[in-house]
Formats: C-alpha cells, sequence, structure tokens
C-alpha cells in the first residue's frame, strides 16, 4: 500500500491530532459538563511509549508532517516533555504544535521549547475573570494570562489565542480581545462554536456565526480578507487588519473560522488518535478504529500502518455539521479525548 493516508476523495491526512488525555483542569461550559466526565481508566490510556510509537508510524510510514498534541488539557499529561523531545528526533522530522488552555505553561514553556515544541495555540474566550469562572467554572483567568506570556518569552511564536463566543456571555468582547491580542503580538483566531459539547447543549440559532465575529470586529477594525493561493471559491479564513501589524513587521492577521456555517470538509488533511488509541477520521466520526488493541496484541509497525490507513481510506465526505438536519452522535461523550 502507498505510504500515505489517503481517502476515497482523494485528500491525504498529513495534519495528526494527539489527545493525550481526557482530563481537564477547567470546564468550559460548551466543552464538559460542570461535574467532568467519567474520565479514561489508566489502563486504558495509551502511555507514553504507546504514543510515541504510533507517531513515528505516523511519520515515518504513513506521511503525517504535522503533530499537534491536545486533549482534555495536555498540559495535565506527566509526560508531554519527553512525548515532545522523542516526536522531535523523528526523521522527517514532524511540525510540533501544542493546543492548551495556558493554565501550568508558565512552568513548561520554556522545557517544551527545549524539547522541540515549535508552536502553541491558547485557548482564551475572555479577558473579564467574573465572565472566565462563568465560561470555565473556574477562576483561572491570571494563570492563563501568565502561561501566554511565558510561550512568548520561550520563543512559541507565533503564539496563537483561539476564541470561541457565546451568545450573552462574552460576545460583546470580540473587538476587545482583538485589540488585546494585537496589543501583545498575540494571533487571535475566533471559531464558530460546534456541537462538541458532552452535554448536548449546542444549539445552532444561538450559535454566534462568522458572519456574526466579522460584523463586531468590523465596528472596530478595516479588515481584508487575506489573499491565499489555492483556497479557491473557498471563503477567506484570515483577514489582515488595516494598519496593524504583526510582532515580526507583517500585517497582522486574524483568523475567523467557520467551521459550522462554512465548514472545509473538501480539504480536509486531518487524522485523529485518541488518548485511548483509537483513530477517528474525523471530529464528528461515529465509528473509531482501534489501534491500542491491536498494539497491545503485538501488532508490528506495518500492520499498525495498515490498519491506520484502512481507518482513513472510509472518511466521509465530511462531518455533515452544515446540514440542517445534523444530529450530535452519541459518541461524542468523548470528545475531549478526541481533542478539538
Ligand atoms: N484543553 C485544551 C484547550 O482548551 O485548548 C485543548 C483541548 S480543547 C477540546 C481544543 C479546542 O477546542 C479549544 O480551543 C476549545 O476552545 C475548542 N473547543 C472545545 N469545545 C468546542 C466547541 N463546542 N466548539 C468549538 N470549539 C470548541
Ligand atoms: Fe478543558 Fe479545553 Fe474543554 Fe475547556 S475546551 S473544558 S480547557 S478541554
Ligand atoms: Fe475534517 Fe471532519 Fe472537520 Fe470536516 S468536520 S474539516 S472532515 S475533521
Amino acid at each position: 500500500m502507498e505510504p500515505v493516508l489517503i481517502d476515497t476523495f482523494g485528500r491525504r491526512a498529513v495534519d495528526l491530532r494527539v489527545s493525550l488525555t481526557d482530563r481537564c483542569n477547567l470546564r468550559c461550559s460548551y466543552c464538559m459538563p460542570e461535574e467532568g466526565l467519567s474520565w479514561l481508566a489508566k489502563q486504558d490510556l495509551l502511555d507514553d511509549q504507546e504514543v510515541i510509537r504510533l507517531v513515528r508510524i505516523a511519520v515515518t510510514r504513513l506521511g503525517v508532517t504535522e503533530v499537534r498534541f491536545t486533549g482534555g488539557e495536555p498540559l495535565l499529561r506527566p509526560g508531554l516533555v519527553g512525548i515532545v523531545a522523542a516526536c522531535a528526533e523523528l526523521d522527517p522530522r514532524p511540525e510540533l504544535s501544542l493546543t492548551t488552555n495556558g493554565i501550568g505553561l508558565a512552568r513548561t514553556a520554556g522545557a517544551l521549547r527545549a524539547a522541540g515544541l515549535d508552536r502553541v495555540n491558547v485557548s482564551l474566550d475572555t479577558l473579564d475573570r467574573e465572565t472566565f469562572r462563568t465560561l470555565t467554572r473556574r477562576d483561572r483567568l491570571h494563570d492563563v494570562l501568565e502561561g501566554l506570556a511565558a510561550a512568548e518569552a520561550a520563543g512559541l511564536r507565533p503564539v496563537k489565542v483561539n476564541a470561541v463566543l457565546i451568545r450573552g456571555v462574552n460576545q460583546h468582547e470580540a473587538a476587545d480581545l482583538l485589540e488585546w491580542s494585537l496589543d501583545h503580538g498575540y494571533e487571535l483566531r475566533f471559531i464558530e462554536q460546534m456541537p462538541l459539547d458532552a452535554q448536548h447543549g449546542w444549539d445552532r440559532g444561538q450559535m454566534i456565526t462568522a458572519e456574526e465575529i466579522l460584523h463586531l470586529l468590523g465596528e472596530r477594525f478595516e479588515l481584508h480578507p487575506e489573499p491565499v493561493a489555492g483556497r479557491g471559491a473557498a471563503p477567506a479564513e484570515h483577514w489582515l487588519v488595516a494598519g496593524r501589524t504583526g510582532p515580526d513587521g507583517s500585517p497582522a492577521r486574524v483568523g475567523v473560522i467557520a467551521s459550522v456555517t462554512r465548514p472545509f470538509c473538501r480539504a480536509c488533511d486531518r487524522t485523529r488518535l485518541t488518548a485511548d488509541g483509537q483513530i477517528r477520521d474525523c471530529l464528528f466520526a461515529v465509528t473509531e478504529t482501534d489501534l491500542r488493541t491491536a498494539l497491545r496484541s503485538g501488532a508490528d509497525d506495518e500492520a499498525l500502518a495498515d490498519l491506520w490507513r484502512t481507518a482513513m481510506w472510509g472518511k466521509r465526505a465530511g462531518g455533515g455539521i452544515d446540514a440542517p438536519d445534523f444530529t450530535q452522535p452519541e459518541r461524542l461523550d468523548i470528545t475531549v479525548a478526541i481533542g478539538g
């Protein structure tokens, strides 16, 4: 078989999202219920060596060029620095990044950088302490801001900030978040709220759309679509902010990712490994392929690579959330193990 992850629509998956834990120290309302989830048992989680082996297979046998660690909260994984270091030694060397809520990054950013981490995305939806407490059900805004500053100081640049806007909670902060990010040299991306919460509380009618986000930003900023070769007729996802420059002197940009209203599944290049060793071909997949059992039963690298290829071959055309009758698959109860 070809040494790539390809599907029947001709898409190649080169971007691997690895969830390192389903646990989290926040309880963002759009992601987890207040009481948390029924966490995976330790023996069901891949251990560090198992994670490293599967990433090695993805990079050396399946053409993966980018590895992003996520969760749950990946900074809660004790072996994170060692996993990053081992992945940084792979040949070819993949791009290594981390999506985190930033809590604990102040302590670990330097070590992660030294281990070979290239970039971080820190999730931050509000700059107001009370709103942060309402949204995440924890009083940790200060830790996140410290984490962001440490990431910047450690050279994990460009530091990206991911924000989700929730109607009636933080949508009035859209322009403030952009102003603040520009002032700090962080690159901000707004992401439409997706039906990913374990509580199944997502409501399409309540969701703040990309169009609305652009309107909110337009009240203070002049935005121009960033010209990008190759996106064809696809709507712009990144916008240049007139009159503002980024830390390297290039025009400042803001991302508005319309995952719901303008999904870009036709160009999807992602494959996912859950914390318990399952391959998911899409964020909204209703089935998974169990690599952990095969791995623990003694399958060799090529057999695991074959299972992975077969899993991706069957990927559907899209996640289906743009369909008005979309219903959230039950299995999404463990979304945080999938890694957003
Ligand atoms: N805990 C880390 C964090 O928050 O960055 C990593 C895991 S989290 C599941 C990954 C990303 O998914 C975060 O940026 C988060 O804002 C986003 N996310 C979670 N639930 C979401 C939802 N319902 N819609 C859109 N994005 C969501
Ligand atoms: Fe935790 Fe990230 Fe989910 Fe928030 S979005 S509850 S930080 S996993
Ligand atoms: Fe890819 Fe699925 Fe997301 Fe579409 S919904 S971009 S197919 S992961």
